[in-house]
């Protein structure tokens, strides 16, 4: 299928797609859309990046708009569950872009801002609701949300909410809802325990998959700097002054790391900011605003901060620090190249470093070409300003060949799992049903974890 004009949406959707220039459906949507559209369970295998936010927005808004009777009041007809803030609230925003020329009633139901306007926005109901698992259980024990009039259910990024903890709470969610439902679950990798629970909360689910994890990469020129720990500073704004860049994500391990490097690219006159737990909900929302219109062009993140970033438009990652967990390479030079468009990722190596390299390299099934090696104080890059426009021509920024290392091709044993930076973070103390009200606990979207100290 390569127009969305063979799927029978609503005149009003393809309108609305047409006005986001969405000519051709990518991959998991041309396969996910046919069955989703015919009322079926269905479980995607497909990360952030391959467009299945429309894969499972698109059927509940056909659906919505061929049987436009207003919501129950404090009811939803679509319930949509992604592990973080970041993701839900993006999930919403799409909701809204593809759903503007329907009389669509949505509300986006999140922690760490306050519960009050939630409820309000519920009181009439909507026909979408998309929220973390936390926030949802505390507006389901306050009564201000009935589950009963859900028709579809959606889980994204199913794996990440395993690691995150949430899955007791998806299973209590889960209980409250009506057993006629259709259910669309989403995830980028399908660990034992996700194929139990969608045994157990699909029926007969049609199965489609986008790029599998360790091949997501092929469209992102990849290339890795062997540097000196103390080199990297100086490095990161080389860098930054030589590449053609539209927007940079930058990845540290901790917070503190980030706000270091926001400090010392400050130093030199590059102007970046830093989203990661530390940081207050509206914070995240003001950073993330600027690096979206591109007043900001560097955007300095950690893994967990990073979860559910969705800009288009992030013409470079840059790796100033490994990840030790291969999957996170993976994800995070997935949010360059988006949606068919080309990307650098260049991650900076040091000597300590050197085996979560070849993790990665193993995991990717192919070995980086590195570029560039940088001892000491080196600055002899060329000089560019930041941020200039990436050139029409893509191979100007295909990788400086360098120094090839064959590294080992062993199979990918670490893809099956999706372990994840965040493994452990945000154990959930279920049941919330039960907890008592006022009692405290972590917000299970807050990105603070493991992997970010
Ligand atoms: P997602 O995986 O849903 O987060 O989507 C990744 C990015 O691709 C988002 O910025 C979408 O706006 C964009 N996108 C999704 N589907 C299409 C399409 N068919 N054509 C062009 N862009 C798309």
């Amino acid at each position: 299928m390569n127009s969305f004009n063979t799927f029978g949406l609503a005149a009003p959707i393809l309108r609305a797609l047409a006005e986001e220039n969405y000519v051709t459906p990518t991959a998991i949507q041309s396969k996910a859309l046919p069955p989703a559209l015919a009322g079926r369970d269905l479980i995607g295998i497909a990360q952030t990046g391959t467009g299945k936010t429309a894969a499972f927005a698109l059927p509940i808004l056909n659906r919505l708009a061929a049987d436009p009777r207003s919501p129950e009041k404090k009811s939803c007809r679509a319930l949509v569950l992604s592990p973080t803030r970041e993701l839900s609230a993006q999930i919403h925003d799409s909701f809204r872009t593809y759903g503007r020329h329907l009389r669509l009633a949505s509300a986006l139901a999140i922690g760490g801002v306050p519960i009050g306007r939630q409820v309000r926005a519920l009181m009439g109901g909507v026909g979408v609701l998309v929220a973390t698992p936390g926030r949802l259980i505390d507006l389901v024990r306050t009564n201000a949300l009935r589950l009963n009039g859900v028709e579809t259910l959606v889980l994204d990024e199913a794996d990440r909410m395993l690691d995150m903890g949430f899955i007791q709470d998806i299973r209590a969610i889960v209980a409250k809802l009506p057993v006629a439902r259709q259910t669309l679950m989403f995830s980028a990798t399908m660990p034992r325990e996700i194929a139990a629970l969608a045994g157990e909360m699909l029926r007969e689910p049609a199965q489609v998959a986008a790029t599998p994890v360790a091949t997501t990469a092929e469209r992102i020129a990849q290339r890795v700097i062997h540097t000196d720990r103390a080199a990297k500073p100086r490095l990161l704004v080389e860098v930054l002054r030589a590449e053609p860049i539209e927007r940079a994500l930058v990845f540290t391990r901790t917070k503190h790391g980030a706000d270091k490097v926001v400090r010392s690219l400050a130093k030199a006159g590059v102007e970046a900011e830093a989203i990661h737990g530390n940081k207050s909900q509206s914070q995240r929302e003001r950073v993330m605003a600027a690096f979206r219109s591109g007043r900001v062009r560097v955007l300095i993140a950690t893994d967990i901060a990073a979860r559910g970033i969705d800009v288009d438009g992030v013409s470079h990652v840059i790796n100033y620090d490994l990840p030790n967990i291969p999957e996170s390479y993976v994800h995070r030079i997935g949010r360059t190249a988006r949606a068919g468009a080309e990307g650098v990722a260049i991650s900076f190596c040091d000597a300590e470093e050197a085996d979560y390299l070849r993790n990665i390299e193993k995991l990717i099934r192919k070995s980086l070409p590195a570029s560039g090696e940088r001892r000491g104080a080196s600055t002899s890059a060329p000089q560019r300003s930041v941020p200039s426009r990436p050139p029409a021509d893509a191979s100007a920024r295909a990788p400086a060949t360098g120094r090839r290392r064959q590294r080992g091709r062993g199979r990918d044993a670490a893809a099956e799992g999706g372990a994840s930076a965040a493994a452990g973070e945000g154990r959930s103390a279920w049941p919330r049903f039960l907890r008592r009200p006022g009692a405290t606990r972590r917000d299970p979207a807050a990105p603070t974890g493991a992997a970010e100290r």
